[in-house]
């Protein structure tokens, strides 16, 4: 029974064990947190730009600003997006691009203005710390000034894209332009004393070695403990079209494990189905895990880079993945509260 906080060698020596052992106490943890029931929510990502100038070398979905077939929606496509989402009951946007110069801070907030005018029980989960750093950097005002600007016009709550891994050296080789460690987590700093929630991933599968997960985790946790804004912890595994370096579902789930046991300052451990699928996501629930993430009605960027996407087609088909493994589902919504029918 893990009862006091692990540090690094202990994380270390946890990853060692068999996963058998290691997801028993990573159970017993979620546990402990008095999390019975497995949630998931309803959203629709909507991306409204490809263009970036990141050039992340490891990303499918976008293109360079000089390509000829860029993809930006127009407000009113974006719109038109929300209110099929809302008909579909979806309770979150996740309002995501590139790092496009054509699209302006002020755009984004009349974006959100418009959609919490017309629906404001939906909540904007949207952006990530990239973006907040492109939109400072081209309207030359501070973290804090585009944040809180942002928030102003109805954002609630700020992604965990784009951590990856936050180990510089790693970054460096998968992404040189795109912001550090440091940055990634000085902006979510910024956005928990703003008053926004987050959410905090982790990307695994470039190459990495457990040392570099741990340091990822320690830096979250960190941040965890001076602020308390992260909502959830969500690890990923990267998988590309061009290049399989990532095969190891036990390495997948022994992640999820430790990270349920090493954060014992964040409540929810969210199972990714999109990229490992139907028949590794209720495994990870065992593994402590207690969120399954979202029933997308639209997701472009992982869809982009894998072959195969795994999405469940209906919230009857995520309940019944949650129930194969044993637990009870709920929906919830972007605060990890449960939702039942009355609340919609
Ligand atoms: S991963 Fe994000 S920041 Fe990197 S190139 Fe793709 S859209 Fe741009």
């Amino acid at each position: 029974m893990i009862k006091k906080r692990v540090n690094i060698n202990e994380a270390k020596k946890l990853f060692n064990l068999p996963l058998f052992e290691l997801a028993k106490l990573a159970d017993q943890t979620r546990a402990e947190f008095g999390l019975k029931k497995v949630t998931y929510i309803i959203d629709r990502n909507i991306n409204y730009s490809n263009v970036c100038t990141s050039n992340c070398k490891f990303c499918y979905f976008s293109v360079p600003v000089e390509s000829k077939n860029p993809i930006r929606l127009s407000k009113e496509e974006i719109f038109k997006r929300v209110d099929e989402a809302v008909a579909l009951k979806a309770t979150q946007i996740m309002l995501q691009g590139g790092l496009d110069p054509e699209f302006r801070l002020k755009d984004i907030e009349e974006i959100f203005k418009h959609i919490k005018e017309r629906y404001p029980k939906i909540v904007l989960h949207s952006l990530s710390a990239a973006e907040i750093d492109h939109f400072s950097k081209v309207e030359r005002i501070s973290y804090k000034e585009v944040i809180e600007r942002l928030k102003e016009a109805g954002l609630q709550g700020l992604p965990g894209a784009g951590a990856e891994i936050l180990v510089d050296k790693i970054r460096e080789s998968i992404s040189p332009k795109k912001i550090s460690s440091a940055t990634w987590i000085h902006i979510h700093r910024i956005a928990h004393y703003s008053g926004l929630m987050s959410t905090a991933t982790m990307v695994i599968g470039f190459g990495e070695t457990i040392d570099d997960r741990l340091e990822h985790f320690k830096k979250v946790r960190d941040l965890q403990d001076e602020t308390g804004g992260f909502i959830a912890f969500i690890p990923w595994i990267f998988k590309s079209k061009s290049n399989k370096m990532w095969e190891n579902k036990i390495d997948y789930l022994k992640t999820v494990a430790l990270s349920r046991i090493f954060f014992d300052n964040i409540t929810n451990i969210g199972a990714s189905w999109l990229t490992v699928g139907k028949d590794v996501a209720p495994i990870a629930l065992l593994c402590g895990a207690n969120d399954m993430g979202s029933v997308m009605l639209e997701e472009n960027v992982v869809a982009s880079a894998i072959e195969k996407i795994h999405r469940p087609q209906s919230t009857e088909e995520l309940e019944s993945l949650i129930r194969s493994a044993g637990f009870e589902s709920s929906e919830r919504d972007a605060f990890y509260n449960f939702i039942s029918d009355k609340d919609l």
